[in-house]
């Protein structure tokens, strides 16, 4: 029998598999319990993961904590857990999938703190590796005028802060919570009151080691496999896991001055935020947060802050108001106290917030930007930690934040609201635009993040389908109204909505998903690019 030339088959192979990514793409719905045959009944390709050779485990029983996380809507189980002790392993895993070719339809998802919201970090019917099992490899620190750390994917940004400060350095850009994973973060932006100044963490990496979903380990930097390393920043996860990571270090302060103050008036607030990230030095976090009916506000904020007009603030009033907070900080070592005080003192006689609403704190660095660590312990004590978080993270143009916050906070929240509003501009000048996040095509953009909590059994407003109905009247209006919104840490489930999503962008995204990952084996909980078509999808069981 003759043989086909190699370079002939290898063709062939190509064309095959961006057919198949285009056949993916043309057939994604989302359909709910539509029963349809069980990924797992290969029993051929399961039992050939149980004899790959690893320095960690897989576990294919106690699997179910890998179908949750912190949205707590989303349960997909997965067929198995790898707890790998090397990169060496994440790869075997997947070059053995990717070997197996469609016939094997396994997927597989990096689950860093599990801190998704819409199942994100999850693999139905899948293999999930357990990133947070590489925590403790490598985590070395260069000194010297450019200093950088190398950590690994699946440490938590809170171990790398404690590390990094024994040597007198931190990262410089943060999230407001740091129990979240290096390559969690750095797959959607990482954004924070810092990210004024640094942008955010995306922007902040130097280098990166990955695994693509050939299996293959690569390192890229910014001149080094450079599709590849801004591909993965922001790349939701679907290019490659992050084995390793380099992050810019700067200089860690001892002190932060803490500040809040509030407003009655929506322009003046912006107006202020504004100019404060238009200037070079102005303070090191920037962000604030809409206040919706609230009794007793300024008397909580007491327990952390102390109020530079006691008398009157203690005469103040919040009850029933809208009111627009805005929080800064300033960073110092305890030797600077006078010049900081000054620094501080001029720029707020700049800033036009109600007088008797300034209220500052000092704390140690460490405390600031683990605050959110102590909300957590007390939700938890209350059990309200492990509800479901119905949150809506959206990206708003700065033309058109007066619209959208008129609309949302007067029309469709109108006079509660279940949980944190936060609402602060960014730069895009910050950020580097070659990453995947997608933003507002405006040179500044606010993010406006609804942080709901949703009560377990209630049918009142706290309930969970009362938010998602306002979570989708706000969507809606957006759409309606050409607000030229982005979603941060997006979630679709057509390929339409994830065009629009990506808009001119898009075309690049799916050839990047054919270069590094053509069997679309990775983020399948992402769903953009489905590897088993009908089939997958159908099985796909949403509680919410
Ligand atoms: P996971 O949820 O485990 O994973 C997220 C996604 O990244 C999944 O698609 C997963 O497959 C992929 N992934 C995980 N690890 C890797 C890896 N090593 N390589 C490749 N892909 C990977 N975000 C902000 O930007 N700013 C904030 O201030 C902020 N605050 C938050 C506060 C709380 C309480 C919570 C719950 C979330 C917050 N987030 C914030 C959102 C957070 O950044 C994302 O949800 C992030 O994905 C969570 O990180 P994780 O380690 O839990 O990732």
């Amino acid at each position: 029998m003759r043989t086909l030339p190699i370079n002939f088959l290898r063709q062939i192979n190509i064309r095959y598999l961006r057919l198949f990514i285009v056949l993916f793409l043309s057939s994604i719905t989302a359909k709910i319990n539509v029963g349809s045959p069980s990924i797992v009944s290969d029993p051929d390709i399961l039992s050939s993961l149980k004899i790959i050779n690893l320095d960690g485990h897989f576990n294919f029983h106690d699997v179910h904590h890998a179908a949750k996380d912190f949205g707590n809507r989303y349960k997909f189980l997965p067929y198995a857990i790898l707890y790998p002790k090397s990169v060496s392993d994440i790869s075997t895993t997947i070059k053995h999938v990717f070997q197996m070719g469609l016939r094997s339809k396994l997927t597989i998802a990096a689950r860093g703190h599990g801190h998704s919201l819409q199942g994100q970090a999850q693999a139905h019917e899948g293999i999930v590796i357990n990133m947070e099992s590489l925590q403790g490899l490598d985590m070395e620190i260069h000194t010297g005028k450019a200093s950088y750390v190398d950590v690994s994917g699946g440490e938590l940004w809170i171990n790398v802060l404690h590390r990094t400060l024994k040597y007198g350095l931190a990262p410089k850009s943060w999230t407001d919570y740091l129990h979240l994973t290096v390559g969690g973060t750095l797959s959607n932006a990482g954004i924070s009151g810092q990210a004024s100044s640094h942008g955010p963490q995306v922007s902040n990496v130097h280098q990166l080691e990955i695994v693509t979903g050939k299996g293959d380990v690569v390192n890229c930097s910014a001149n080094h496999n450079v599709d590849l390393f801004y591909g993965v920043l922001g790349g939701l996860g679907q290019f490659g896991i992050i084995t390793q990571a380099r992050i810019s270090l700067e200089p860690a302060p001892k002190m932060v001055k803490w500040i809040r103050v509030l407003y009655s008036d929506f322009t003046t607030f912006t107006k202020d935020q504004e100019m404060l990230i238009s200037m070079e030095k102005a303070f090191d976090y920037i962000e604030g947060f809409i206040i919706i009916n609230r009794t007793g506000l300024l008397n909580n904020w007491r327990l952390t802050f102390s109020p530079q007009h006691p008398l009157q603030a203690s005469q103040f009033k919040s009850d029933g108001k809208t009111l627009y907070c805005l929080e800064i900080t300033k960073n110092f070592n305890p030797d600077e106290t006078k010049i900081i005080n000054q620094e501080v003192k001029s720029l707020l006689s700049q800033l036009a917030y109600i007088p008797s609403t300034l209220f500052i704190s000092e704390v140690p660095y460490l405390e600031f930007l683990d605050r959110v660590h102590a909300s957590e312990m007390r939700l938890r004590s209350k059990g309200l930690w492990e509800v479901p978080h119905p949150w809506l993270n959206l990206l708003i143009p700065r033309t058109k934040i007066h619209g959208f916050t008129k609309e949302v906070i007067g029309n469709i929240l109108s006079d509660n609201s279940n949980g944190p509003i936060l609402i602060y501009p960014l730069n895009k000048s910050k950020w580097d635009n070659k990453v995947s996040v997608v933003t507002p095509g405006e040179d500044v953009f606010y993010l406006v993040a609804f942080l709901s909590s949703a009560v377990p059994c209630s049918s009142g407003s706290d309930s969970l389908g009362h938010i998602l109905a306002q979570n989708k009247r706000i969507l809606d209006f957006c759409e309606n109204a050409s607000i030229g919104m982005k979603q941060y840490l997006p979630h679709y489930t057509t390929q339409e909505e994830w065009k629009a999503h990506f808009g001119p962008r898009w075309e690049a995204f799916v050839q990047r998903k054919s270069a590094y990952d053509p069997l679309a084996i990775l983020a399948p909980g992402q769903r953009i690019f489905h590897r088993q078509y009908a089939s997958h999808d159908a099985d796909l069981t949403s509680i919410s």
